[in-house]
């Protein structure tokens, strides 16, 4: 059972929204949102960490330095004194799941080395494979990626996944208790991940960057060129939109998108639950 969810804003870069909407001549503030969900049996499950602090020093220098310039990033600060002003001591910490590798998502994973840390079997392995330079333009910066973590990653095999009844994904049960599933989201990164749980106003899926803007789904509108190249794989991205677009209409999940407006806020928003079906 998820009994509370506290959401974050941990840092952001500015976008053109016309990247995006293909229209829109304003720039807008792309939230690195993060938040954690109380299980009652596991203590405090983190989903990301935002930029944390070390973004700036991870560009120092190249071919690292050209991502701070192509996303210049404002840092929010530490994790754990985020978390302190909810609330939520880091040592409480217990689990982290990285939905994928980007430099906004875990940037702050060094704060939790007591913490286990669950992601997709291709998301770490695929990127550190690259060259230094390959890596840089998928978004990945080897220098956030803390040294303890094989040993407290629990790296989720792809055969680990089952079909759930009302989502067209496969599903990881993460504890066993139908609380928190796990559904794999291809194309914006090697192994990406959504997140499944309820809250108390219905069944709730977080699908981190799978798109970025509510247009993308509500809209049918594709992002320009220049933003589908930063994609990891254009026609699988294609196709798990697709398939949220089918979820939206079908209206049974509230779908949430890391870098949407008011992502936060409504994460924030969202109360007590009961246990999701598998
Ligand atoms: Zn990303």
């Amino acid at each position: 059972m998820i009994t509370q969810i506290k959401a974050f804003e941990g840092g952001y870069c500015r976008q053109l929204l016309g990247m995006i909407d293909g229209r829109s001549w304003r720039m807008v503030r792309f939230q690195a949102v993060f938040f954690a969900l109380r299980h009652e049996r596991e203590g405090w499950v983190l989903i990301d960490t935002g930029y944390g602090t070390s973004f700036k020093e991870a560009t120092r220098s190249f071919p690292a330095r050209f991502y701070r310039w192509a996303t210049p990033a404002t840092q929010a600060g530490s994790v754990k004194t985020m978390l302190a002003g909810a609330g939520i001591d880091a040592r409480e910490i217990s689990h982290v799941i990285v939905t994928h590798f980007h430099a906004d998502h875990v940037g702050g994973l060094a704060e939790f080395p007591q913490a286990k840390i669950h992601f997709h079997a291709e998301a770490l392995q695929t990127l550190q494979r690259l060259s230094p330079v390959r890596q840089v333009h998928g978004a990945f910066l080897s220098k956030l990626i803390p040294d303890w973590l094989p040993d407290r990653a629990n790296v989720i095999s792809p055969t680990s996944f089952a079909p759930t009844a009302d989502l067209p994904f496969l599903l990881h049960d993460l504890f066993g208790d139908g609380s928190i599933g796990l559904v794999p989201l291809p194309g914006h990164a090697p192994g990406q991940l959504g997140v499944v749980f309820n809250a108390s106003t219905g069944p709730q899926l977080y699908v981190a960057d799978a798109y970025w803007r509510g247009c993308q789904i509500t809209r049918n509108v594709e992002p320009v060129g220049l933003a589908m190249a930063m994609q990891w794989d254009a026609n699988a991205y294609r196709q798990t939109v697709n398939q949220l677009r089918a979820v939206y209409q079908h209206g049974r999940y509230t779908i949430t998108a890391c870098h949407d407006d008011g992502a936060s806020a409504y994460l924030n928003g969202l109360g007590v639950e009961s246990a999701i079906k598998p």
